[in-house]
């Protein structure tokens, strides 16, 4: 059986409260997924989202290997032409090869919400759908609703997804979009689907309202789905969608069917620390197969059956999804993962014994490099007397200033030797991290003309209090381009200035010997 995965983190996945991706996190994601293998990105509705549109007119989705770049829309109005409707015709016009068109598969909706017949709802998706596949997309169809109207009227569910596939969809894609139905329910309309379309493909879109987002899903490839939505962690509205990491886990480990190379599974829980950190929500610690505590034992009796025999305790190995055995007594090494990271970062690591403690003992502070290559590449570095600083600081000094009733103003003062030479610079900013990035970019920049090319394009803030009893600490994640490339940095610390402070001088220091080699 071959199963495509199908994500929609880009698209579904925002609708999370609280989540807002730049143009560049989207890039980035989409990046990773594609380096995961998965088989489709749904990367926004650009019909409707001015910064969806942003992504797919900047994004050349020739540098994809795996995955094909999908572009979302609905079906056109009702009594309108495909061809005259420009949620539809900017599809067209992108380069994005697929084509997701949504339309209702419930009549409540049609008639309560669309207002308009049932009949011309279906010749509504005829249309959209035939002028996207003449337009020479590969048109794939999710049935709104789907499972709320066929427990309603089930010929008019059907005859929705026959108006699809007679138009050119070549996968009709059942949406739980209330996330409600149970698995037992969404099995058997699904195995009545696929018997009632034999020639396209039944793809499955689930919601996790029931808490079944991930069962549901797995339900469906048993009734004979053959493609599968979800998104990274389960992120979406409300509850969120099925999680794609525990659905490819367990379609792979647990139903033996195989949707990624082995090597690729071993990527799952960093993609998914990687997607969490993009999206600024701090990773849940409990999530099955890729979680900091998904593997770790801590029970007296457990800890002694775990070093007899890991099955005792454990339902697979955490190797086969990139994840660790934890113990509270001594923890397992992970000198394989760093040797490899090294290497990607083409850095030696040596031997990598005092790389790992350092590492450790970052963590153990509130340091994460899942998104921060730059921090973690000058970490190997130093560890192994190879860094090659940027410059020495003597002092910075930051005055913020407000007056009543006007602006608040930030400059900031440093001292520093670069290359042999004292240098004290002031700069001003619209706030302490712009006007240190300044101050210092001034000090420096005559010694590293390359730094003119290097910006700062994000930066994010996380107060952890999940592992400190006395104070809350701040880590700050801070992006930086060349245009090219994006690389992240870290700093952890109390205060926030420290913080911030580090992850600026890791990230410059990265950018300008990356750039000399
Ligand atoms: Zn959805």
């Amino acid at each position: 059986m071959s199963i495509k995965l199908f994500d929609t983190t880009l698209r579904d996945g925002t609708q999370r409260e609280g989540v807002s991706l730049t143009t560049e996190d989207k890039i980035r994601i989409a990046r990773e997924l594609d380096a995961l293998g998965l088989h489709y990105i749904e990367a926004g509705f650009p019909a409707s989202n001015p910064k969806d549109l942003d992504f797919f007119e900047g994004f050349d989705d020739s540098e994809l290997r795996n995955a094909r770049l999908v572009a979302f829309t609905r079906a056109r109005r009702p009594n309108g032409r495909a061809e005259d409707d420009p949620a539809v015709t900017l599809l067209a016009s992108l380069s994005a090869p697929v084509a997701c068109i949504v339309a209702k598969g419930w009549r409540l909706h049609v008639e309560k919400v669309l207002r308009t017949t049932p009949e011309e709802n279906l010749e509504s998706v005829r249309d959209t759908v035939a002028y996207l596949a003449a337009a020479g997309k590969e048109v794939i169809f999710d049935a709104e609703h789907f499972f709320d109207g066929f427990r309603d009227d089930p010929e008019y569910s059907l005859a929705l997804l026959r108006a699809a596939a007679g138009a050119g969809a070549t996968t009709l894609v059942l949406c739980d979009t209330n996330g409600g139905t149970l698995p037992t329910e969404l099995k058997a309309v699904v195995a009545r689907t696929v018997r009632e379309l034999p020639e396209v493909e039944i793809g499955i879109h689930t919601h996790n309202d029931g808490g079944c987002g991930v069962a549901n899903a797995l339900a469906a490839v048993e009734a004979g789905a053959t493609h599968v939505q979800g998104t990274i962690n389960g992120v979406g509205e409300r509850c969120g969608n099925c999680d794609l990491i525990t659905t490819i886990a367990n379609l792979q480990l647990k139903m033996g069917v195989k949707v990624l190379e082995d090597e690729r599974l071993r990527r799952l829980t960093e993609v998914s620390n990687y997607v969490s950190e993009l999206m600024n929500l701090t990773p849940d610690t409990h999530r099955p197969y890729v979680g900091r505590s998904a593997f770790a034992h801590k029970g007296g009796l457990h800890v002694d059956g775990i070093s007899k025999d890991p099955a005792t305790y454990e339902h697979v190995a955490p190797e086969l999804v990139g994840n660790v055995r934890r113990t509270p007594v001594g923890e397992l090494s992970g000198k394989n993962s760093i040797r490899t990271k090294a290497e990607e970062l083409g850095l030696d690591a040596g031997d990598v014994t005092d790389v790992l403690a350092a590492i450790k003992r970052r963590e153990y502070e509130g340091y994460h490099y899942e998104a921060a290559d730059a921090s973690l590449a000058l970490l190997i570095g130093r560890t192994t007397g190879e860094d090659r600083p940027l410059f020495e600081l003597e002092t910075f000094r930051i005055i913020t200033e407000k007056r009543a009733g006007g602006e608040t103003t930030t400059e900031a003062t440093i001292k520093l030797s670069v290359k042999g030479e004292r240098v004290i610079s002031t700069a001003e900013g619209n706030g302490p991290v712009n006007a240190l990035d300044r101050a210092l970019r001034q000090a420096i920049g005559p010694h590293y003309p390359e730094l003119k090319e290097i910006h700062l394009s994000n930066y994010k803030v996380r107060i952890l209090d999940e592992h400190r009893a006395t104070a809350a600490t701040t880590r700050v994640l801070i992006d930086s381009t060349d245009g090219k490339r994006v690389w992240g940095a870290v700093g952890v610390d109390e205060n926030i200035i420290e913080a911030s402070w580090q992850a600026l001088v890791d990230g410059l220091e990265y950018g300008v010997n990356g750039k000399r080699g």
